[in-house]
């Protein structure tokens, strides 16, 4: 599948071509609208030409643009789970179903990771809005889905099926793709080797789930894992670090 990369502060949404519209695949920090637009407009893409905006999972790095894309272009279909749609409509990260940090020296990262945006953006990040963001209540023309259908079974006309992978979060999905790309949001993350995160995203809601998603990736047939954090790389790498953090590693967030 041609997957178009949009690398923003910290988020990596994907683009694909459809019949005639374009598939997007999460949005970044509210912070990146500027940048959002900016790589949009290298690739000589605009806003209406976007038809589906699909959500891996809830999280304010992945919906944060959600109402200034929606604001621009009322046309486009928001996809995403039932599970997303619950917890997306309350404004904030959950943390009611568990989770934390992958150790300590992510934590430590994490505490300056405002200061890490403010520097990529170039300006300031206001720190009260972490881990939240503007609700987002469904509409009539978004498309809620329940299980793991294909992209076809629900309207939009790229080869691919949704697979759920949670762990990270209890809604996180991932598309896979008749070539073996498989676009995965936080359900494997290639960011601060240095930190020991062994391809795992640093916020976990239970580690052994989250494991269980690598194993059903694996056995679906996926090959080139995209992630929405870092650049993609072969799934033998989830094969080579399988369960190599424990979830005695978490630490409280
Ligand atoms: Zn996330």
């Amino acid at each position: 599948m041609k997957l178009i990369p949009l690398k923003l502060s910290v988020t990596t949404c994907y683009l694909m071509k459809t019949a005639d519209k374009f598939l997007l695949v999460d949005t970044g920090y509210e912070e990146d609208w500027e940048l959002f637009q900016k790589r949009l407009k290298k690739i000589h893409v605009g806003l209406s030409q976007i038809g589906y905006l699909l959500l891996t999972h809830h999280h304010d790095d992945h919906c944060g643009l959600l109402h200034h894309i929606l604001q621009e272009n009322s046309a486009i279909h928001v996809v995403m789970s039932d599970l997303c749609n619950e917890l997306i409509k309350k404004g904030e990260n959950d943390l009611t179903h568990g989770g934390g940090l992958l150790n300590k020296r992510v934590a430590f990262l994490i505490r300056h990771k405002q200061a890490y945006v403010s520097l990529m953006l170039h300006k300031k990040v206001d720190k009260s809005k972490d881990l939240k963001f503007q609700p987002y209540d469904s509409r009539k023309n978004d498309i809620l889905f329940k299980g793991e259908p294909s992209l076809r079974d629900i309207g939009i006309p790229i080869e691919g099926k949704i697979l759920k992978t949670p762990g990270h979060t209890v809604d996180s999905i991932s598309v896979l793709f008749p070539d073996g790309d498989c676009l995965v949001g936080d359900a494997a993350a290639h960011m601060l080797p240095f930190a020991g995160t062994h391809y795992c995203v640093i916020f976990i809601c239970n580690m052994d789930t989250y494991y269980n998603s690598w194993e059903k990736l694996i056995k679906a047939g996926a090959k080139q894992i995209f992630p929405a954090h870092g650049g993609p790389f072969p799934v033998e790498k989830l094969v080579k670090n399988m369960r190599k953090n424990k979830s005695g590693n978490l630490v409280q967030y």
